[in-house]
């Protein structure tokens, strides 16, 4: 399988995106750890089925808002397994509401975890990813298009990982190492459940008219963490049913 012998990390492992990436990587052919802040029981599920499916699994409780948590939880992983091969920038919070009701807490939250998290996670990871390693943010489909009022703070955290995507697309280039963003659309999840209360109007501003799965995520995200995209890096990949079209 294309990721044998591989080692992945994903932040927020435990449900949504997160555990659809694990499971993904997992079937095809890494050895995974993943994070989670609250719900151990579901990072053990996540963790029983990457087993099931014949690799290594090591969950890691690590908050993405603390800073020497998301260092940790590299290093326990490469200690754990003995490499990383792919870091999966997945946790990530949101905040709606019009920029006079967002609290200072909110800006320090969703800027800590959605930012500075992937940032020092990169940091720590950088090092050890080698010839052929994979840096993997997972943005959002707001960094093209925000849809309407509310998103300032959610928008201003993700498109921060244009910036850092293509930034470490250049320091990480000379070392064999790629390095993406991935951008989903509404995608149902307990974040955006597709029979939440907006869920029509999302569904709305896709060009297919409908939510997208966190297994459709997955599997772009499984593109870039193996082989066949080594000539892929410094980009964003949009997957979003044509919510930017
Ligand atoms: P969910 O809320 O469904 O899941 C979030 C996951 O992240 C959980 O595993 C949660 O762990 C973990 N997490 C949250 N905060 C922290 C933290 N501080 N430290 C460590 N782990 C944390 O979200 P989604 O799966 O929908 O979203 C995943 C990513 O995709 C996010 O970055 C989000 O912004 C992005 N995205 C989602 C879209 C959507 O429509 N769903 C659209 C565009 C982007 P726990 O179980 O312990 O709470």
């Amino acid at each position: 399988m294309s990721l044998d012998g591989k080692v992945a990390l994903v932040t927020g492992g435990s449900r949504g995106i997160g555990a659809a990436v694990a499971l993904r990587l997992a079937a095809d052919g890494a050895d995974v750890a993943l994070t989670y802040r609250d719900n151990a029981d579901a990072a053990a599920e996540v963790a029983e089925q990457v087993k099931a499916a014949g690799r290594r699994a090591l969950v890691i409780r690590a908050d993405s808002a603390d800073a020497a948590d998301c260092v940790r939880a590299v290093e326990e992983t490469v200690a754990e397994f003995g490499r990383l091969d792919v870091l999966v920038n997945n946790a990530g919070v949101g905040v709606v509401a019009p920029i006079g009701e967002i609290a200072l807490e909110d800006v320090d939250r969703v800027l800590a975890v959605n930012v500075r998290g992937p940032f020092l996670a990169a940091k720590a990871a950088a090092s050890h990813l080698g010839e052929g390693g994979r840096l993997i943010t997972i943005g959002s489909c707001v960094s093209d298009r925000v849809p309407g009022p509310g998103m300032s703070l959610y928008a201003l955290s993700k498109t921060a990982m244009v910036g850092l995507t293509k930034a470490l697309a250049r320091e990480l280039g000379g070392n064999g190492v790629t390095v993406n963003l991935v951008q989903p659309g509404p995608t149902d999840t307990d974040m955006n459940p597709a029979d939440g209360p907006y869920a029509a109007d999302q569904r709305a501003l896709t060009a297919l008219g409908r939510y997208g799965t966190a297994g459709e995520v997955a599997a772009t995200v499984a593109f870039l963490a193996g082989d066949d995209s080594r000539y892929v890096t410094g980009t964003a990949v949009s997957v979003d049913g044509g919510h930017a079209a």
